[in-house]
């Protein structure tokens, strides 16, 4: 469901020696970047006068336009000049309409614009799911968190890129699944100089899962009934099951710390054996935000490479985090009580698989839990993918030792 299927059995010659792969060594970049606890102190304490100096100013106008009032209203009793009068009217009323545009601007502007950008990936009831892609800015350019799958969802990353001016300097995959990295290619070949980080858990993919859906791939191509446009898709995912370094990474994830990419100072997160064998994510303490990559998926725990514990460590661990807002891999922006709600039926989901309960049980389960998350088009799509997760993943014990390990 999640990652094309392509295929060649015993053809598959995958350039891996091609890519170089730097490994970034322990104690290297991470610690030394830490910003000082004081220095973030500083700048919370300006953020915070600047903000009590705004308002201040906003109110301190106000009241002087309600005395102003006053006064004139008492100058009309005792019959002053009106010319003068009529001037100190106007004053008075532009005082007020400046005073009104400024809170609009805080309000409604950049005061709670996001500090990110968001592409958001859909995922149609008839073809592959795009992943979230989550832009940020940086010093040396624009930082892109996942790149999609269709060429559509590419083109609209680097549209973005081209209407903001600014190159992309480094691109970050939280997991190899092909709807999160297949745009890698598209963006190396207008910004060859890109950095790509990502763990290198594509690795054991491409010997076991991906070279299985290589196989499977081919043989839906040799079917004439395959539609055009599945044929596009399934030919685009192969393409970079076959030229694997057009989309891993050079720069390699080994651990979790902070580490500054494009020049911008990042917590970075490796969650090994969960989502898939090594699943990145971030958390930005400047802004709070986590970017959470497949460990959070909206509708459904997509749970074709998973193991299911690891996962719900990488969850508690998200939750140590003091984050404002979560963007999942797929679907819409979190508040902290979204993402606790979720987290929470992930949790009841993997309790109720491991009781005797019936699997429709489970399934009505996460269905109550997580319904706010569920929009009515995809309710059947969601019972049929946990029906099938629930079969071959979470009840199938061999499923489960096997990507609670590395791949090969
Ligand atoms: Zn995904």
């Amino acid at each position: 469901m999640l990652i094309d299927s392509t295929s060649h059995p015993g053809t598959v010659k995958f350039k891996l020696n091609a890519v170089s792969l730097q490994t970034l060594k322990a104690g290297s970049d991470w610690d030394e970047e830490l910003e000082s606890g004081r220095s973030r102190a500083v700048l919370q304490n300006v953020a915070t006068f600047r903000a009590a100096l705004l308002i201040w100013g906003v109110g301190r106008t106000f009241v002087v336009a309600i005395r102003r009032s006053e006064e004139i209203r008492f100058r009309c009793v005792t019959n002053a000049r009106k010319p003068q009068l009529r001037a100190e009217v106007w004053l008075m009323g532009a005082r007020l309409a400046i005073a009104l545009l400024v809170m609009t601007a805080c309000v409604g502007g950049k005061a709670v614009a996001e500090p990110y950008h968001l592409i958001p990936g859909a995922v149609p009831l008839d073809a592959g799911p795009d992943g979230n892609t989550i832009v940020l800015d940086a010093p040396d350019g624009l930082i892109v968190f996942d790149t999609g799958r269709h060429p559509e969802h590419a083109r609209a990353i680097l549209d973005y890129a081209k209407a903001r001016r600014r190159p992309i300097a480094a691109i970050v995959n939280s997991h190899w699944h092909l709807d999160h990295t297949t745009g890698n290619w598209d963006i190396r070949r207008d910004y060859p100089q890109v950095k790509v980080y990502a763990s290198n858990a594509m690795q054991g993919a491409l010997k076991t899962y991906l070279k299985q859906s290589r196989a499977e791939t081919d043989a839906v191509l040799a079917d004439p009934r395959t539609p055009p446009a599945e044929r596009d898709q399934l030919l685009r995912g192969r393409a970079v099951i076959d030229h694997p370094e057009r989309i891993l990474p050079d720069h390699v994830v080994t651990r979790s710390g902070r580490m500054r990419i494009a020049g911008r100072l990042l917590e970075v997160h490796l969650a090994k054996f969960a989502a898939t064998e090594g699943d990145v994510w971030i958390y930005d303490p400047r802004t709070r935000i986590v970017i959470a990559g497949d460990l959070v998926v909206a509708l459904v725990p997509f749970l074709d490479t998973a193991c299911a514990q690891g996962w719900a460590k990488a969850l508690t661990e998200i939750a140590a985090r003091p984050f404002r807002t979560l963007i999942p891999g797929h679907g819409q922006s979190m508040r902290p009580e979204d993402f606790r709600q979720w987290s929470k039926a992930y949790h009841n989901l993997l309790g109720c698989t491991q009781s005797d309960a019936d699997e429709k049980v489970c399934i009505a389960g996460w269905d109550k839990d997580a319904a706010k998350f569920i929009d009515d088009a995809h309710k059947t799509y969601v019972d049929q993918a946990l029906d099938y997760y629930i079969k071959k993943r979470l009840r199938a014990p061999e499923e489960q030792k096997r990507y609670c390990k590395p791949l090969a």
